[in-house]
């Protein structure tokens, strides 16, 4: 079952049963695309852990990497110790290979949303899903890692970002990302209604948003370059220690300012195929907006991440961050 989960979750078909059985523990399928996992013994040194995948429909080696744990799992070749909820984000979008439908379901995860619609709907139903997971398993510390790949090359192709919230990451977390492959650490200089944002700054989990490599079909993805963040999931997954490195072998950057498109009048100044992390001297232009103006670069140099300026008018075109020396 679990091996072809995601074919069954893309294709629309459920199991006759939502509960069952697997070498080293049970299954239970919540809904589409949230699936529990619950250890038959449990390892003293247990995180509660969320893997979530497809919050953007066309990131797809996330899912392929989270396919290939999942079989792990069912053909006994690892033992699961922890619970974890495994989710797929935007099923509708991962089956049209779609970024999302109506809109970017990463920008909703907040209790104060109102807005109604496909995306607005699933961000509520992953909410509730997180809530009573964490709910479940509240004896344990808790972990949720958010996995996606970006639209555009990048000077480090795997990186994350950190949430900004009130709770503090733990230091073994940058020492395991360093281990996974991890090449660059971003921290986010306000709150930004990711899903990872949710866990961090509603359930104080060690969470973070994932980038890992650049956005392409099922099937042509570079898997080789993440079996260091499948050995991270898997440690995790059965409650052994994951591997550590000196976090010094990451770079860690800093956010400075967001570009927001405030109006339809709105572009970036560079070219539309930048790579994340490229650098742009004191002076340079970056971006104008009907409302917001011009926007020069101060005294210091800024790097770019995200850029994007089609997307909707009050969000955000892109990042401008600064390493942390
Ligand atoms: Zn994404």
């Amino acid at each position: 079952m679990l091996g072809q989960w995601l074919d069954w979750s893309l294709d629309g078909q459920f199991p006759a049963a939502s509960k069952g059985v697997f070498a080293s523990g049970t299954y239970h399928l919540h809904a589409p695309g949230i699936l529990e996992l619950s250890p038959h013994t449990s390892s003293q040194d247990a995180h509660a852990c969320i893997f979530s995948a497809a919050i953007h429909g066309n990131e797809t080696a996330p899912v392929e990497l989270v396919g290939e744990w999942l079989s792990a799992l069912e053909a006994g070749a690892v033992t699961l110790g922890v619970p974890v909820l495994v989710i797929l984000g935007n099923l509708p979008a991962l089956k049209a290979q779609q970024r999302f439908l109506t809109t970017n379901l990463n920008r909703l995860f907040s209790r104060e949303l109102t807005a109604e619609g496909k995306e607005p709907d699933r961000a509520r139903e992953l909410m509730a899903a997180v809530d009573s997971f964490y709910a479940r398993h509240s004896a344990l510390p808790k972990l949720h890692y958010d996995l996606h790949t970006a639209i555009r090359d990048s000077r480090y192709p795997r990186f994350v970002v950190e949430p900004f919230a009130e709770s503090t990451t733990d230091a073994t977390q940058w020492q395991w990302l360093a281990a996974a492959g991890m090449q660059a650490v971003l921290h986010q200089h306000q709150h930004s209604w990711t899903f990872s944002h949710y866990s961090k700054h509603y359930h104080a989990a060690q969470a973070f948003t994932f980038e890992l490599g650049r956005v392409a079909p099922f099937g042509q993805n570079d898997m080789a370059s993440l079996k260091p963040m499948l050995a991270l999931l898997t440690a995790l997954s059965t409650g052994q220690h994951p591997e550590s490195q000196p976090a010094s072998h990451m770079l860690f950057f800093q956010v400075h300012h967001e570009l927001i498109r405030q109006t339809d009048a709105f572009q970036l100044c560079f070219a539309e195929d930048t790579a994340n992390f490229s650098q742009f001297e004191p002076g340079s232009l970056l971006a104008q907006d009907g409302e917001a103006g011009d926007f020069w670069v101060g005294d210091t140099p800024l790097y770019v991440v995200f850029p994007n300026a089609n997307v909707e008018v009050g969000a955000r075109a892109a990042l401008l961050v600064a390493p942390i020396t």
